[in-house]
């Protein structure tokens, strides 16, 4: 079965929602997403397809926005959700690692109801609430009420991820991240489409992609349409993508075919690279300046012996998190085991530096040893940019295996 746009019921009225409910007609189609880390498949987003029984799809463009003028769309997200687990479940099958998202409503959480539907489902399939992640726009929370935004808490509190959808299309998509416990942010397609036209908007993309790494929320790119994106974010650091690039919403069977092609979006992540590059700068500064402002201090001052620096061990930074976390990928090449020792060092002179500076040293006591830090930090740089110039290599040649993939062929034509 191919998307085609259907032209049925023009325009679809609220009582032709509710008559293809009754007849059972909608199902969901599933759009695959891609890890830049692991190069893998790792889920998918739920969209919602009317099916005719001639077989035609209407898409959800003509009758979502109807059915969200009033309460339907509630009626819709309850008799949908049953369903959704059902798939998710056969999935769990093919592939425990998958999650799955799905779109919702500010509606749905005006009361209780659904996330009592959710439970109760999740229960009775025995599915893990994590394999779930909820869906819903910036501009829907911007816009929620206190109970909505209680009802959103406690479906997060009950392990389901959180995302918010079409990230930077609404009035202040940051103050809003603040308002819910999101774990994803999807960086909205038409940023993404707008994202190679200028400085600007590369600008943009960047920046928002780096504000999720600092708050420590994940960040998928949607709308990815060619590969000139799909580098791009590479490089900017994205870990994950979705997009007609890598496929368009598939119906079920043909996902499952597609988790089972088992295929590599191969080209190191070196944006993560980058990533560490800028962690490690911030590190040494903000290390530094707390340093010299307390050398600055009488040398009994108590504020010495309680310096706000950030984390001393060389496994707590977060250079050192990624190193001996998502970094482990590069762990067979030179460039990569040449970073541990002069990362660890330099470490070690940051901690010898806050003990001076507890101790009561001042400026001049510290001079060489900061000098010997900034040695050791430029080393450290050093080996981050060998391994992001042999990572920008390795993207380059890479893909040409997807791109004559007969799923690929398929998928474009
Ligand atoms: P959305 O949540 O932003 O979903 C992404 C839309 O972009 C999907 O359209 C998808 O097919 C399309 N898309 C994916 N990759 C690309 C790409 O590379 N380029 C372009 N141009 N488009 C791409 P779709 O499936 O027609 O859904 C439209 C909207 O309908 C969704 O936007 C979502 O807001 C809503 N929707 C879909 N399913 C559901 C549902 O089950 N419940 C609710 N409440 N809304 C739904
Ligand atoms: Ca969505
Ligand atoms: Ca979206």
């Amino acid at each position: 079965m191919t998307e085609q746009i259907g032209s049925a019921k023009n325009p679809v009225t609220e009582a032709d929602i509710i008559e293809g409910m009754n007849a059972n007609k909608f199902t969901f189609f599933y759009q695959p997403k891609v890890s830049l880390v692991t190069g893998k498949v790792i889920g998918a987003e739920a969209l919602i397809r009317w099916i005719e029984s001639d077989g035609t799809v209407i898409p959800p463009g003509m009758f979502i926005p109807v059915a969200e003028r009033s309460s339907l769309i509630k009626e819709i997200t309850r008799h949908m959700f049953p369903k959704l687990a059902k798939d998710v479940l056969l999935l769990m099958d093919i592939d425990e690692q998958l999650v799955v998202s799905f779109n919702t409503s500010a509606k749905d959480f005006e009361d209780d109801t659904f996330i009592n539907v959710v439970l109760k489902t999740l229960k009775m399939a025995q599915l893990s609430a994590d394999k779930l992640q909820v869906e819903l726009t910036e501009t829907a929370t911007l816009e929620a009420s206190g109970v909505i935004l209680k009802n959103i808490n406690r479906l997060r509190a009950e392990g389901l991820e959180l995302a918010m959808d079409d990230f930077g299309t609404g009035y202040s998509s940051i103050d809003t991240l603040s308002k819910c416990p999101f774990t994803t942010i999807k960086l909205d397609q038409g940023m993404i489409g707008r994202m190679l036209d200028s400085e600007k908007n590369s600008t943009i993309v960047r920046s928002a992609i780096r504000m999720a790494h600092e708050l420590g929320i994940n960040v998928i790119a949607e709308g990815v349409e060619t590969q000139e994106q799909y580098h791009y974010l590479l490089e900017a650091g994205c870990t994950k993508v979705q997009g007609f690039w890598v496929s368009k919403p598939l119906p079920l069977d043909q996902f499952i075919a597609f988790v089972e092609a088992d295929l590599r979006w191969s080209g190191m992540p070196i944006g993560l690279i980058h990533m560490a590059v800028i962690d490690h700068v911030q590190w040494r500064k903000e290390l530094v300046s707390e340093l010299i402002k307390n050398a600055t201090l009488p040398s009994d001052a108590p504020h010495r012996k309680y310096q706000k620096t950030p984390p001393l061990s060389c496994k707590e930074c977060r250079l050192g998190r990624w190193y001996y976390g998502l970094g482990q990928m590069y762990h067979e090449l030179k460039a990569f085991q040449s970073l541990e020792k002069p990362h660890c060092e330099f470490h070690e002179i940051g901690q010898m530096l806050v003990k001076l500076v507890s101790e009561g040293a001042d400026i001049k006591d510290l001079t060489p040893h900061l000098r010997e830090l900034s040695e050791k930090s430029a080393e450290v740089l050093g080996q981050l940019h060998i391994l992001e110039n042999e990572g920008l290599l390795d993207m380059h040649s890479a893909h040409s295996e997807w791109r004559s993939h007969p799923l690929n062929q398929k998928n474009q034509g």
